[in-house]
């Protein structure tokens, strides 16, 4: 499991300059690339956090996450437990720049991010950490898994931000479902469906009870 208490070099610094810094980085050759950098989107703090693999042609072009054909899928997968993706969720990448050709980013370019992505953590303060395709959960759980043994099941780490530990569920990534789109029982849609039915009953918990109308007059 990696360390996500470890120290970054940008741990002091206030969320706009470190915004600017990642959307500025030169540190890796996608830097040559890329038309933009994805820095991520959602609000800060946040509950549920979703870590992607990488920019796609679209993402790199807009500059959001998870704008392209698969982004619209999981905008599906959440609504389908009522997740609304602009307001619940924080949504990164494991790296923040398109790989050429849309390939799997190399082991160079995800440790040249992973202090952006231990601050961003930090930052958004995440209750549960979703962990779409294969970089995400090699980079997270260190872990020589697939995502096929591991999606489902939840893994914790502790945190400095919060006493509770934090909740972490690799999910099968939506590129994935786009290509085995078989609703079957069984298969890795209706196991997606499954998944995501946990981590709203684990967010649900976690949810602001619900305002009391007798309480609304006492108060007024
Ligand atoms: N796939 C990802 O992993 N991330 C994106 O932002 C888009 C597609």
């Amino acid at each position: 499991m990696l360390n996500l208490n470890q120290e970054t070099p940008y741990d002091n610094v206030p969320l706009d300059d470190f915004k600017n810094t990642v959307l500025s980085c030169q540190q890796c050759e996608l830097c040559h690339t890329r038309t933009n950098v994805v820095f991520g989107s959602g609000p800060i703090p946040c509950n549920l956090m979703i870590i992607g693999e990488g920019p796609g042609e679209q993402e790199d072009l807009q500059s959001l996450p998870f704008v392209g054909r698969s982004g619209k899928l999981l905008t599906k997968i959440l609504e389908y437990v009522s997740i609304n993706r602009d307001t619940d969720v924080f949504i990164a990448n494991t790296v923040k720049c398109r790989p050429p050709n849309n390939r799997t980013p190399l082991q160079a370019e995800i440790d040249s991010c992973k202090p952006y992505l231990i601050r961003q953590i930090k930052l958004v303060k995440p209750k549960i950490l979703l962990l779409l395709g294969s970089p995400s959960l090699k980079t997270i759980l260190e872990e020589t898994l697939t995502i096929t043994k591991t999606r489902g099941k939840w893994y914790k780490t502790t945190v400095d931000y919060m006493p509770d530990a934090l909740y972490i569920m690799p999910l099968f990534h939506p590129s994935y479902l786009l290509r085995n789109s078989s609703k079957e029982e069984g298969k890795p849609k209706w196991l997606t469906w499954q998944d995501m039915k946990k981590v709203k009953s684990v967010l649900r918990f976690y949810a602001p009870p619900p305002v009391q109308v007798d309480k609304i007059f006492l108060d007024t």
